[in-house]
């Protein structure tokens, strides 16, 4: 099973993409709707809610009067926590119980409008942004939501900027043109790397890693960061540190196109391997895991920190790559020699 996170800026065509996964096979989970469900009239949720704040956050039919009660948790940190702790558990199980229903082969995407802004991205194998110009956004939106361009733009304003979406993403979507020119891209997106990739966490299959040599991707401290910020999702408690390591960590180095990620944690075990297949990262070997994204290829090394030679090892890969950004004047000099001496073991 894939899962991965589908977001994007409100009228940038998150929905669009959503259907369209859907006609090709995707199990689509929609946080929004998720979120409402929770909270219908006869849910437990609602009952909670209603305890804790009143019968006023209820409208005449007794349903859940958004507005109302968004006035009393906006201003109000803990209320807002408290908030959440009733809606967050059940939105979790009711996802959780969605995701369990979905085949060992699925593609399981999670449309969630504030994935970015909530930092959620690590907790996917994959994101995958859809983006538009701002004014190409808020013309949809005032075309087809009867929304006003003031409207609109307010809402635009208040959620994560350009950059931040850029950095979450591992598939750019770009949405500017006609509504066709978006689902060749998902179609594209589809048969080239979702399914080959749900395909290969399903078999346990890793891609092959690159060994030709290439210019430094401009984007490929991003991918290091998330990346590793994945890993250390998926590792938990007992993963002291998870480093972007290798020659590709090395900023200006010339290096085959291929993420090298060392895991050090206590006693890893057939628990670490699992989180890891299960975020993206089939098990090569002993303490060796690759990627299973056709679009991005990785190496991963676990090593037991608890163990002094383990611990040294990790120690060492990680000095071997601050010695190298630290003399980048010895990184364009000897570009070969350097990309030995940090190659993972
Ligand atoms: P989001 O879910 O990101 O808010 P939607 O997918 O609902 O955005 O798209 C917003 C509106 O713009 C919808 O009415 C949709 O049909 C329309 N739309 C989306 N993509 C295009 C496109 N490429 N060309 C024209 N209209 C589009």
């Amino acid at each position: 099973m894939l899962r991965l996170g589908l977001t994007g800026g409100i009228g940038a065509g998150k929905s669009t993409v959503a259907e369209t996964l859907t006609e090709l096979g995707a199990v689509v989970i929609d946080s929004d709707r998720i979120a409402r469900e929770v909270v219908e009239p006869g849910t437990e949720g609602l009952a909670e809610v209603v305890a804790a704040f009143g019968e006023d956050v209820l409208d005449a039919d007794g349903a859940l009067d958004r507005p109302a009660l968004g006035r009393i948790v906006f201003a109000d940190d803990a209320k807002r926590q408290q908030l959440n702790g009733i809606l967050h558990p059940r939105i979790g199980a009711r996802t959780a119980e969605m995701v369990a229903g979905a085949d060992d082969d699925a593609v399981v995407v999670h449309d969630i409008p504030l994935l970015v802004e909530n930092g959620m991205g690590a907790a996917f194998a994959l994101v995958v942004v859809v983006d538009a110009p701002v004014d190409v956004r808020v013309a949809r939106l005032v075309e087809t939501r009867g929304m006003t361009v003031e409207d609109a733009r307010a809402r635009m304003a208040a959620q994560a900027d350009d950059g931040a979406r850029r950095a979450a993403a591992d598939v750019w979507l770009e949405n500017a043109g006609a509504a066709g020119a978006l689902r060749e891209q998902v179609e594209r997106l589809w048969h080239g790397r979702l399914v080959p990739f749900a395909t290969n966490l399903e078999h346990g299959n890793a891609v092959p890693v690159p060994t030709e040599v290439v210019p430094p991707a401009d984007d490929r401290e991003l991918v290091g960061r998330r990346l590793t910020a994945r890993i250390a999702v998926a590792g938990g408690e007992t993963v002291r540190r998870v480093e972007h390591v290798g020659p590709g960590a090395v900023p200006g180095l010339p290096a085959p196109d291929v993420v090298d990620v060392l895991v050090e944690a206590d006693r890893p075990g057939d628990d670490l391997a699992a989180a890891l297949v299960a975020a993206g990262f089939p098990r090569t070997g002993a303490g060796r895991h690759g990627s299973g994204d056709p679009g991005r290829p990785a190496r991963v090394l676990v090593l037991d920190g608890k163990s002094r030679r383990g611990a040294k090892q990790a120690q060492a890969i990680v000095d071997a790559r601050d010695r190298a950004l630290r003399d980048p004047g010895r990184v364009a000099a000897d570009p070969a020699a350097v990309r030995t001496e940090v190659a993972l073991p």
